[in-house]
């Protein structure tokens, strides 16, 4: 193949090699194992879903380069009912449940849809595999303000799941920062609340350390316009920092632009280890201590 029909190849297609093992556990506390990118079939609103094959190829992948213990993120009814009953054959894959907030934000969540969708989310966060409730959140990017009162709505209601079931809270934040912490300061936060692919800077960083919230740092992190999310991350004591892929999206550096697997998060963690002056091993084993602390253990 010429080198530009191979690199057209990348673009479109593969998720790039594995990078060198970790020295020591880490893990993904954030990954979408079921999405795989292209086009979507008509009719079909989730797109093609992973086969069975191809998620135990890739969480054998990931587990290789000593990604062990991964977090499986469901985004609406469908593929939240996925990822619990993958957690529940998979001693690698802890779940979380949740309607995304542009699902609770699109119009179509009249009060109707959105309280029987929210009943089967209560239903599936009983299971003993499911340890998180998310990603929930607020999404001023891609839902515009007529659909802010259902997103939030649905906020609220995802919270008091994770509070009633006594699992973590994993938020998405799109340009939302005020918004979530009046949210989360009005309800009361669950005792682990995490802020997926944290996007804030020093100051929101500042806020959410000061709550005892849990920052989880994506790919972003790697990339060369991202000098104020470096800086939030040298500042978040390391006892709260997790790290995680949201694959099949955000891929690190040197990828980006390329799908995302989560056998990739080495990436992420040595970049994580410069910014924060951490030496590699001491800082796989706080992000596996931490995972355990918010999640609970993945008994292997
Ligand atoms: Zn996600």
């Amino acid at each position: 193949m010429s080198r530009s029909a191979s690199s057209r190849a990348n673009r479109r297609g593969e998720p790039p090699p594995s990078p060198e093992p970790l020295p020591s556990p880490a893990l993904d506390s954030h990954t979408h194992l079921d999405i795989v990118l292209g086009e979507r079939p008509a009719g079909d609103e989730h797109g093609k879903w992973a086969s069975d094959d191809d998620v135990d190829a890739e969480i054998a992948a990931a587990v290789a380069v000593n990604v062990t213990r991964l977090v499986q993120v469901g985004v609406d009814v469908p593929s939240s009912r996925w990822s619990a009953a993958l957690a529940a054959r998979h001693p690698n894959i802890l779940a979380a449940v949740a309607l995304h907030p542009n699902e609770a934000g699109d119009g179509k969540a009249d009060g109707q849809w959105l309280d029987t969708a929210l009943a089967e989310i209560d239903r599936l966060a009983a299971q003993p595999r499911v340890r998180a409730v998310g990603e929930t959140g607020l999404d001023r990017y891609r839902t515009g303000p007529e659909g802010w009162p259902a997103q939030e709505a649905s906020f609220r209601a995802h919270i008091d799941i994770a509070k009633r079931h006594g699992v973590a809270l994993v938020i998405h934040d799109r340009e939302a920062h005020k918004e979530i912490l009046r949210v989360l300061d009005d309800e009361g936060a669950p005792e682990h609340t995490v802020f997926h692919c944290f996007s804030g800077d020093a100051d929101f960083a500042r806020a959410c350390v000061e709550r005892g919230f849990v920052l989880s740092f994506a790919g972003t992190l790697t990339f060369g316009n991202a000098g104020s999310l470096r800086e939030a991350a040298a500042l978040t004591p390391v006892g709260q920092l997790l790290v995680e892929t949201d694959s099949p999206f955000l891929t690190p550096m040197p990828y980006r632009g390329r799908p995302n697997a989560s056998r990739l998060v080495p990436l992420t963690v040595r970049a994580l280890a410069e910014i924060t002056q951490t030496e590699l091993i001491p800082l796989c084993e706080s992000l596996t201590a931490t995972a355990e602390r918010v999640f609970g253990t993945w008994e292997m």
